[in-house]
């Protein structure tokens, strides 16, 4: 009873946020000139600023009711706590799973699932044929990870739905929140499976027949085992049409320093930067490490330096602080004190928010393998691109919603790009796209150290729960 009654209050702002939304909408169908003359007075928007500046800023939700669903999630877990560890398909992934379908069921969100499980809850909006609005993020967790990367983006959206419903706001377009399948690439080496299915990669659809996790079981009697992929491996009925939402937005920690160090409440990301990884192996004739002399040798090993220190150049030679690269993984072969290198593998990774500027990073890089080779009698035989995603820009229109939402709640906001890839990065290829971070503990993620306050998850849901009622109005 004590928290209905602490949501009464909720009730007044969001109705008349809502018949904000709705008299604009009128105008906009009736007279297309209001609008204008609105816009161009900023008459209507000054008053709706001034009515917020004085009722918005009193919004609350329930966080400790949130705060304990976090906490009841984290312990659907392989390991102790703090530490969370939920691999997909996994027996705590299906019972993470169907805690989250049952309260998005106690959401009044009708939930249905597809085929590699990517979990949709909707909430009809009064114009139900128009795309929806979709947020969400997912609750898969690396091994020994922490409880809120992903699942703020979550179990926070079901509570910014929450938020909206007490308060008696109807969206116009419906609203959807996504659990993505498989974020995470620990079982199957995958990221963003889920979404990047939504986003229709066939090559990913056909490449899954063939894949096998460490146990070599295969992604479909994994998700078999997890009540997908029932009826058979087509999963072209997850491709989803370009213009399937009409925005999509993200809640997540930022897992990194800034919004902390600078004492930022709320992060607008304008951009993700997007990897290409590359898998590299030398190989030369090895030998004892005594008995071949200098001028005999072509050192595997040495030539896997080389190419190390070479990413390290074309990165700065970019000129741009957003290019990255990192040689993540250097193995030598036999891997003895007294033996000289026959084979190395590398396994490198480079980002940036400008695709082209990084795909040239790759061809030097790969120019360079093919150099080194040459001149240290090495053979190249192995120059694999794993992945070269492009990188993603948000929608300006989704970014103004958000500084809005954030203003009208009196928050500090900066806008900054993710270096670490979402879903988000794969909704872009089908919807306009943006995200929302809030700051977490020194930027700790991926650890059981992982932390953001009440506080900052409290200001993240209601920045999404504002931020997607405007949306839904468009
Ligand atoms: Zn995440």
């Amino acid at each position: 009873m004590a928290l209905r009654s602490s949501h009464v209050h909720l009730l007044l702002p969001f109705l008349l946020l809502f018949c904000y939304f709705s008299s604009i909408s009128s105008h906009n169908s009736q007279d297309p000139t209001t609008k204008t003359m609105e816009e161009f007075s900023g008459y209507a928007i000054h008053e709706f600023e001034s009515f917020l500046s004085t009722s918005l800023h009193s919004i609350s939700l329930d966080i400790e009711t949130l705060q304990s669903q976090i906490e009841e999630l984290s312990t659907f877990s392989d390991t102790p706590a703090p530490s969370v560890t939920r691999i997909l398909y996994s027996e705590n992934d299906v019972l993470a799973r169907r805690y989250v379908k049952n309260l998005m069921g106690l959401s009044g969100l009708s939930v249905r699932e597809d085929a590699v499980g990517n979990i949709f809850g909707r909430w009809d909006g009064y114009e139900p044929e128009l795309e929806a609005v979709a947020t969400g993020s997912h609750i898969d967790a690396i091994p020994y990870a922490g409880k809120y990367d992903g699942v703020v983006g979550v179990l926070g959206a079901i509570e910014a739905i929450n938020v909206l419903r007490r308060s008696g706001f109807k969206p116009k377009r419906s609203l959807e929140v996504i659990l993505f399948t498989s974020e995470e690439p620990t079982r199957f080496g995958i990221g963003c499976l889920g979404s990047r299915l939504m986003a229709g990669s066939e090559q990913l659809a056909n490449s899954l027949k063939e894949t096998v996790d460490s146990q070599n079981m295969s992604f479909f009697d994994a998700a078999r085992s997890a009540g997908y992929a029932k009826d058979n491996e087509d999963l072209s009925t997850v491709f989803l049409k370009k213009g399937s939402y009409s925005a999509f937005v993200e809640l997540h920690i930022e897992q990194g320093p800034i919004l902390e160090e600078e004492g930022v409440s709320i992060g607008i990301v304008t951009a993700i930067a997007a990897p290409a990884s590359m898998e590299v192996e030398f190989e030369g004739n090895g030998g004892h490490a005594g008995a071949v002399l200098m001028p005999y040798r072509n050192d595997a090993g040495l030539g896997a330096a080389e190419l190390a220190l070479a990413v390290e150049k074309y990165v700065l030679e970019s000129g741009s602080i957003d290019t990255v690269g990192t040689v993540g993984i250097l193995e030598l072969h036999p891997g003895a004190i007294n033996s000289i290198p026959s084979k190395s593998h590398l396994k490198i990774d480079t980002r940036d928010i400008d695709e082209k500027r990084r795909n040239t990073v790759v061809e030097k890089i790969h120019q360079s393998a093919v150099t080194i080779a040459k001149n240290r009698r090495l053979s190249l035989t192995e120059f694999k691109i794993i992945n070269q995603d492009p990188p993603a820009l948000s929608d300006k229109s989704i970014i103004r919603a958000m500084e809005i939402a954030t203003q009208e709640l009196n928050l500090t906001h900066k806008s900054m790009i993710s270096r670490a890839y979402h879903d988000s990065l794969f909704m872009a290829r089908i919807s306009p796209m943006g995200m929302i971070f809030i700051p977490c503990y020194k930027g700790y993620s991926h650890k059981p150290e992982e932390y953001a306050s009440s506080g900052d998850i409290a200001n993240g849901v209601k920045v999404l729960a504002l931020t997607l009622a405007k949306l839904s109005q468009d």
